[in-house]
């Protein structure tokens, strides 16, 4: 991003920190919490307030995993990398749900379905339960849709959940104990020594030990480094107004490869997310937060088609900006030539399945440099 003359004059405050995080998002706010706990002042910042990019306009879905279904990625990363995902993904749940006891957060211990929208599809999700039932991965296949709409299968995980990611967010900042400084975009990041980071923002000057970048599909703005890396991608959703009969799924509801997802509000509403399949172009590599005729028609259709019995109106749309990685891999590392400026980014729409742990790995590699596994992104050296 670029910063006029008049806009950075040299006159903002410098302000000292031992660590500072730009982005405060469920990922920030979770690598502020495990800096703290290492012994740091930390200071989170963001251009936005807390928790107002991706974190608090996703689904809430807290499905274990990667993307693709367990065979897929088997066949793309090799089983030792899925492997350890998925061990990073059950440390993470376990860890939102540490912080969503302690804050008293919205949450549902509902199981997720994964179902099928196709005869091909039914067959993957049972080559995905035979994957994960060999690595010893409870999972119950369905050959007959459990919901009873249509769908050819479903394979259900019992532990998985739905969770309310703002308050999740705001919970895991107050157990950080981190200060927060919002409305302020950093836009330059510096390590002039060895011992020092300087971060360039609106506001202030941050003189620090450390800098992490949590700013997932707004890095490639914030440094080149991250250009073809990540690359922003919108997604969408719908939501009813409250449902009368109360919540209809009990579940979160996952098909077509996850083009599709809905599930019940905490006030009993439907919630239907995605249509980015049919419309890839048009919300591929945007920061533009805004919705799109094409994908709301694609939801509503869903609607129409799948919950033929609702007739409560469509009470609100929004749209968020997924940070999507090049493979489809978070990225933990440190910038090149500037060992002290961290980063956790490229959630590539599983921030709540990866961020907690991921966000740890990175912290670690920080101030410790502990390779951060899977995640790191030295793989794209
Ligand atoms: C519609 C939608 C549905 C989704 N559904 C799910 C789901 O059900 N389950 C799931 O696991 N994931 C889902 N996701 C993805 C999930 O929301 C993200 O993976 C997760 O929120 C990533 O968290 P984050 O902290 O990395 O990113 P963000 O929450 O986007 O935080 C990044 C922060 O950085 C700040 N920032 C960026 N650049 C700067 C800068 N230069 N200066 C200062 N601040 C800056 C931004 O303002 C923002 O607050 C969904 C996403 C969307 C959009």
């Amino acid at each position: 991003m670029t910063v006029s003359i008049w806009q950075a004059d040299g006159s903002q405050p410098v302000y000292e920190t031992d660590l500072v995080v730009v982005g405060a998002g469920l990922v920030g706010c979770a690598a502020a919490f495990f800096a703290a706990q290492a012994g740091l002042h930390v200071t989170l910042t963001d251009m936005r307030d807390l928790g107002l990019g991706a974190s608090s306009r996703n689904a809430g879905f807290m499905i274990t995993g990667l993307d693709a279904y367990y065979h897929h990625a088997a066949e793309r990363y090799g089983l030792p990398v899925v492997r350890e995902i998925w061990a990073l993904s059950r440390e993470t749940h376990r860890l939102w749900r540490e912080f969503i006891r302690a804050g008293g957060v919205p949450f549902h211990e509902c199981g997720s379905l994964l179902l099928a929208e196709s005869p091909a599809e039914a067959r993957d999700l049972e080559q995905a339960a035979r994957a994960l039932a060999a690595d010893r991965i409870d999972v119950e296949f369905l050959s007959r849709d459990p919901l009873g709409r249509g769908y050819y299968a479903a394979l259900r995980q019992p532990w998985d959940a739905a969770v309310h990611p703002l308050k999740l967010a705001q919970a895991v900042f107050q157990a950080s104990g981190a200060a927060l400084i919002a409305d302020n975009e950093v836009y330059a990041l510096e390590q002039p020594d060895d011992e020092t980071v300087r971060v360039h923002s609106r506001r202030y000057i941050f003189q620090a030990r450390y800098a992490m970048l949590c700013t997932n599909a707004y890095s490639p703005q914030l440094d080149p480094y991250f250009a073809g890396k990540v690359i922003p991608t919108r997604a969408q959703c719908l939501v009813t107004a409250p449902l009368p009969n109360g919540p209809l799924l009990n579940t979160c509801g996952y098909s077509d490869y996850g083009y599709m997802y809905y599930r019940d509000t905490f006030d009993g509403r439907l919630l239907i997310g995605g249509g980015r399949k049919q419309n890839k172009l048009l919300e591929h590599d945007t920061t533009d937060d805004r919705i799109t005729d094409p994908v709301q028609r694609v939801l509503e259709a869903y609607l129409r088609q799948r919950f033929p019995e609702v007739d409560a109106p469509i009470e609100r749309r929004w749209a968020g900006i997924m940070g999507f990685s090049a493979d489809g891999l978070p990225l933990v590392g440190t910038l090149p030539g500037r060992p002290r400026i961290g980063f956790a980014v490229g959630f590539h729409g599983h921030g709540l399945a990866l961020g907690a742990a991921t966000a740890e790995r990175a912290v670690s590699l920080l101030l410790e440099g502990l390779h951060p596994g899977a995640v790191s992104a030295a793989r794209f050296d």
